[in-house]
């Protein structure tokens, strides 16, 4: 069935491509103000910064996922719950794989990024994305899978386990893969939790290169202390199956590979005829698309450029003042003022290693140990949507820290 929406003359119609940070902060913006609809493949918005967790058994996956119509409650917004086919720049509308047609006056891309294997071969076939729940879910019944089958062995056959990609994610993960084998699976059957090795591979000669050189060394020797073997300055060659060829020195054994190395912008946009630079959506200083001015990218999937002329980084906060941003943006147009150039408030960075263990940078200011993980533990509850993945999330975290115990342990990929 093909419907065309057309609603009031009186607000303009907005249409966003998107529900995760920067659509729904736009959306939420906007409400009232505006007819908006928000369309998305899912009918619920990912906590991505939480994602790790769940991979590696600390958090259930339903705490990291809100409904997107319990965001939207309270407001007039409309949700959609599909994918955009085609743009008609002519009539000004976009069509959705359900047929539906809805007519717009702005339309706003926050269609976020996906795994990017930089064209490694292997990637696909043999490593394991972290991009969605599903994945998380896939990455956590990987290793539980692979623990059980190293629980028959009462030799010295050992489990590798390996993340690609030094940055914030990879560390993360790696640093929770080394607490998960050290506590739950050391007490569940310690000789095979004694023959996993966790291994982090980085291209580049340090992990953590957006951090002060100080907190990288922190946070690797913080790794180090957990049993994580640090290989720097190792870049990927092929995923095998059971091993990862690296361009120079030997390969290093891995049953299971966690690739962490790089995002891209969704592809979607692309596929819509959108002009793209790199792999994102391209756009001028005021976030309109280039050719379509009614058109806006925010976020993930954004071309947008900070002072330095390099693209803005793939993170919340750039998602969410985005968000902000283009709405006000789009009221003022439409009330015939003029609009203005993004930029870009950069709050800090913080990555956090393992219980007590974490980094935060504020420009100058540096803050590690218990203090930067306390700060990123809040920081993140803060920003979880959903009072009820709040109080599920602190009951986890109250649980793991208090029994040193994991009991999201389950494999839950198949029946
Ligand atoms: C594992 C991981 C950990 C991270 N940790 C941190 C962190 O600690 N701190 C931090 O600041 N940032 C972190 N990030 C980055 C941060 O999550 C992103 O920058 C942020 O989510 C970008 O917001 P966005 O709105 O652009 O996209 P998203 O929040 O990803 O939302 C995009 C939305 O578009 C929808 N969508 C995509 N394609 C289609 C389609 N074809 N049709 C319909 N809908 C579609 C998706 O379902 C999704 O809901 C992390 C990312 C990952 C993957």
């Amino acid at each position: 069935m093909s419907t065309s929406t057309r609603i009031s003359a009186t607000k303009p119609r907005v249409v966003i491509l998107g529900a995760g940070f920067g659509g729904l902060t736009a959306a939420r913006a906007l409400a009232g103000k505006a007819e908006v609809t928000v369309v998305d493949r899912h009918n619920f918005q990912t906590f991505l910064p939480l994602l790790y967790q769940v991979s590696t058994a600390g958090l259930a996956a339903d705490h990291v996922v809100h409904p997107v119509r319990g965001a939207l409650r309270n407001t007039d917004v409309k949700f959609r719950m599909g994918t955009p086919i085609t743009i008609d720049h002519k009539n000004k509308n976009i069509k959705l794989d359900s047929s539906e047609i809805l007519d717009f006056d702005h339309l706003i891309i926050a269609l976020g990024s996906s795994t990017a294997d930089f064209g490694v071969p292997g990637v696909a076939e043999h490593g394991l994305g972290m991009k969605n729940v599903h994945e998380a879910i896939t990455i956590r019944a990987e290793v539980m899978r692979r623990f059980e089958d190293l629980c028959r062995f009462e030799d010295e056959t050992r489990l590798s386990i390996a993340v690609v990609g030094g940055g914030p994610t990879g560390v993360e993960m790696a640093g929770a893969l080394a607490e998960l084998k050290r506590g739950p699976l050391h007490n569940d059957m310690a000789h095979a939790a004694e023959h996993i090795d966790i291994y982090l591979i980085e291209a580049g000669p340090r992990i953590l290169p957006m951090f002060a050189e100080s907190l990288s060394d922190r946070a690797t020797s913080d790794l180090i202390k957990l049993g994580v073997h640090v290989k720097t300055n190792a870049a990927v060659r092929e995923v095998k199956s059971r091993q990862i060829i690296l361009k120079e020195g030997d390969p290093i054994p891995a049953e299971v590979t966690v690739w962490a190395a790089g995002v891209k912008g969704e592809p979607t946009a692309g596929a819509l005829g959108l002009p793209i630079t790199g792999t994102r959506v391209d756009v001028g200083q005021t976030l309109q698309v280039e050719n379509y001015p009614y058109i806006w990218a925010i976020g993930d999937i954004s071309g947008a450029k900070g002072a330095d002329g390099r693209f803005l980084p793939m993170v919340a906060p750039v998602a969410l003042q985005q968000g902000k941003f283009v709405a006000k943006q789009i009221l003022n147009l439409v009330a015939g003022k003029s609009i203005t150039d993004f930029k870009y408030r950069d709050k800090g960075s913080m990555a956090t290693i393992g219980r007590n263990k974490a980094i935060v940078q504020v420009k100058s200011f540096k803050l590690v140990g218990a203090p930067a993980w306390f700060a990123w533990l809040f920081l993140h509850l803060f920003y979880l949507l959903g009072g009820r993945n709040k109080v599920g999330t602190v009951a986890d975290w109250t649980w793991n820290y208090l029994t040193f115990d994991r009991g999201n342990r389950h494999i839950m990929d198949t029946m």
